[in-house]
């Protein structure tokens, strides 16, 4: 039986397709015993509103002042889920609306944020990538300094070279995501099971997540958990174990 005490990829209504506020997410985070959550709302080119110059609406996301660093006894940390846009593993947003500081405007995002997960959910070709050309996406991802976790990395449909991938998120200090939300599928099953045996043996550290899109799934990880405990992973491979564990693996201080 693990302890996590963290859930660093949680989803409020400013994704658009996600139903809870993040008081209720705190809530059941509370009640779930967790001491922390990371709000990961998406930055993404089809699911980000625009402004009328066509440019991404930060909004809410850099409105960090509004909110107490603790909600609910839960400490409650400033993400973002970022779609990776591309085989070269370039990030939303993060070429454009540079404006006079030379900046994007996905950057400017990035820098605020305390997690950062990037995720693969769809750009023009995506699914007809090979698996080379998907494991060089995922490396180039890794590469960037903000990239704290691959996020949902086993979704079927997108092979790639488990082992190149865990290697070099070992090298860098950074994590593979165990999806909970991804065992909808029993593909997707198979595939965690077999990029977390990689991650064992590589010794590099995951992150199990929820993934919620609502409060009632804040902190539920049991399948995930499950499958970790068949394959006998270790402990001290979650990163998520406790917020101090993953802020010592990635040297942030919250
Ligand atoms: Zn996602
Ligand atoms: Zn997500």
């Amino acid at each position: 039986m693990y302890s996590i005490l963290t859930d660093l990829h949680t989803h409020t209504i400013y994704s658009g397709h996600a139903f809870s506020t993040i008081g209720e997410n705190a809530a059941e985070a509370a009640r779930n015993g967790l001491e922390a959550i990371a709000m990961t709302d998406h930055f993404s080119s089809f699911m980000t509103p625009r402004r009328a110059d066509g440019s991404p609406d930060l909004g809410p996301m850099m409105n960090r002042t509004a909110l107490p660093p603790v909600i609910g006894g839960v400490r409650v940390l400033h993400g973002v889920e970022i779609d990776i846009v591309d085989f070269a593993g370039h990030l939303a947003f993060c070429d454009c609306f540079t404006g006079e500081s030379g900046i994007s405007i996905g950057e400017r995002l990035l820098r605020s944020r305390d997690v950062v997960i990037a995720s693969i959910h769809m750009f023009p070709g995506f699914r007809d990538g090979t698996s080379a050309q998907n494991t060089e996406m995922y490396l180039a991802a890794l590469e960037n300094p903000y990239v704290d976790i691959i996020g949902h990395p086993c979704r079927p449909g997108l092979p790639f070279d488990h082992a190149a991938v865990a290697r070099a998120a070992k090298e860098a200090n950074k994590c593979l995501e165990i999806n909970d939300h991804s065992f909808d599928t029993p593909e997707a099953h198979d595939n965690c099971r077999a990029l977390a045996i990689r991650c064992a043996e590589e010794g590099t550290h995951i992150v199990v997540s929820s993934d919620a899109h609502s409060a009632w799934f804040v902190g539920k990880f049991e399948r995930a958990a499950k499958m970790l405990e068949e394959i006998h992973f270790p402990q001290e491979l979650i990163a998520n174990a406790s917020l101090a564990k993953f802020a010592a693996l990635r040297n942030k201080q919250f």
